[in-house]
């Protein structure tokens, strides 16, 4: 009986392999750097044969952990979504770096598809903003730049693909093109209705529609690895983004159930059902997964500052040592005393989205000192995210509970904060590498080891913290009020 589930967790700075146990048990896992090349200001690449080859060494690493190919029943990939590579199909090759997706390069294009008026189309379209975070831009930028590129698609041989598409073409010995329909809804180039590839989208972006790989489900039997790769061939049966993976993680699959994860930044996606997400309030639309063809959708939206405020305060203003200490100096104080910290550091995400905003710190006086403003940069992740709650549920997508992770939803203080404010009970897996996870329960739900997805959600989501909303009303709203007004100066 061959138990383990492979994932390989394609992330922006690293690449990982982790061996799961059918139960959701981590097992084994390697993990490799992943170079970083900036070639100009606000370009961000990767070398995909680089991102092949650690992919297949960290993979190879952990077989003998599992006890040989024969032993793993499935593989589930999760991976930085939106970032574009582009290959040839008659040589395998790469024709240039990735571009990633936190490259800004394409912003002037996208301000010409603004400025013509397509933005209310397309994001009736692809549920997505007109900026140049999305996949499709990036990829007419290597056509119009990138002579190889050119060329392969006159000759009819370029292939398109986000990560997990090119790691399936590399896994498969190039027998399949394919992409899911999460990472395809990232695109631009994605009608969300249907989940294809759009004629009229690829028209006003310019981009060949014969280059891009087919949409398949996110769970299901996708694709085999060529049998010479392990030694067996060994199917393929998950695929998703990563935020929509740590959201099957979180076990977010009935509509209003939320995750929020809290790294560098916060991404926050509530699961809309069957019910495709129409948003007023600059949130995104995006599918969260395709089982058998139907979609379940997400409404999506994230703020740009969260556990970075907090390595600010270590980094530049040297008030802790090491991030955890600002749980010990929020506790130690009953209230931030006035100070309110609006973390627009670098500019405000959703629901403002300005990008002009700066930070501010306000109601400073004798008595502020490194307490109050360690809790007040904490207090300030509760009033962010209170802020996206509105907008999620003025879109008609009100939160349930609120199941958090990423590195900095190991405060506790934080954890209790964000349930006062919010007034929702918040959970925290014992296990925080949901994006991961997430892939697992789709690979192993895709390969038949659970009879569906709630089930492998259900069985492999572990043990929970929760949370539950214990603040003063009075309390609540004078520490809005206090925000609301700082934000209006930043
Ligand atoms: P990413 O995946 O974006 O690199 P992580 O999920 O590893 O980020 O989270 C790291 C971030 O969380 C850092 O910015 C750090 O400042 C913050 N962080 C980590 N632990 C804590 C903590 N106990 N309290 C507050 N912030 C924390």
């Amino acid at each position: 009986m061959s138990d383990y589930i492979l994932v390989l967790d394609e992330g922006t700075t690293s690449t990982r392999a982790m061996l799961f146990a059918a139960d959701g048990v981590l097992v084994a896992s390697a993990q490799e750097p992943l170079t970083q090349h900036y070639p100009q200001a606000g370009w961000v690449e990767h070398d995909p044969r680089e991102i092949w080859d650690k992919t297949l060494a960290c993979a190879q690493a952990i077989m003998p952990k599992a006890g040989g190919a024969a032993m793993i029943a499935c593989i589930g990939i999760t991976n930085q979504r939106e970032t574009v590579v582009a290959w040839d199909k008659a040589t395998g090759a790469p024709l240039t770096h990735a571009i990633v997706w936190q490259d800004r390069r394409t912003e002037p294009f996208c301000a010409q598809l603004r400025a013509a008026g397509h933005e209310a189309g397309v994001q009736e379209r692809t549920g997505l903003l007109l900026d140049p975070y999305f996949s499709g831009t990036k990829m007419r930028w290597m056509l119009d730049n990138v002579p190889e590129v050119r060329a392969a698609a006159d000759k009819g041989t370029l292939a398109f693909g986000t990560v997990e598409s090119w790691l399936v073409y590399k896994l498969t010995g190039g027998a399949a093109h394919i992409t899911d329909a999460s990472n395809a809804s990232r695109t631009l180039l994605m009608g969300l209705e249907d989940a294809q590839f759009d004629e009229g989208l690829c028209d006003l972006l310019g981009v060949p529609r014969a280059a891009l790989p087919g949409v398949v489900d996110t769970s299901g039997p996708l694709a085999m690895t060529a049998p010479g790769l392990f030694g067996r061939a060994i199917p393929i049966t998950g695929l998703a983004g990563d935020q929509q993976a740590a959201t099957v993680g979180q076990g977010c699959l009935a509509p209003g159930q939320t995750k929020a994860t809290y790294g560098t930044g916060a991404f926050v996606l509530t699961c809309q059902g069957s019910r495709i997400p129409r948003s007023a309030n600059r949130l995104l639309g995006t599918v969260l997964t395709q089982l058998d063809g139907a979609r379940t959708y997400a409404i999506e939206g994230s703020v740009f500052v969260a556990g970075s405020l907090v390595q600010w305060l270590r980094d530049s203003l040297g008030i802790v040592e090491v991030a955890s200490e600002t749980e010990a100096l929020a506790r130690s104080i009953p209230d931030s005393a006035g100070v309110v910290i609006v973390p627009a550091l670098a500019g405000l995400g959703a629901p403002h989205w300005r990008a002009e905003a700066r930070g501010v710190i306000a109601g400073l006086s004798f008595a502020s000192g490194k307490a109050q403003l360690a809790r007040a940069a904490l207090e300030a992740m509760a009033h962010q995210t209170h802020d996206l709650a509105a907008a999620f549920a003025a879109d008609g997508a009100p939160w349930q509970t609120l199941r958090i992770d990423g590195g900095m939803s190991a405060n506790d203080w934080m954890a209790q904060d964000l349930a006062d404010v919010l007034g929702v009970t918040v959970e925290r897996p014992g296990f925080v590498e949901t994006t991961a996870l997430g892939a697992a329960m789709l690979a192993a739900a895709g390969a038949g080891l659970y009879p569906d997805l709630a089930s492998a959600c259900q069985t492999m989501r572990g043990r929970l913290a929760t949370f539950d909303p214990a603040m003063a009303d009075d309390v609540r709203d004078a520490r809005l009020a206090a925000w609301k007004k700082a934000l209006g100066a930043s």
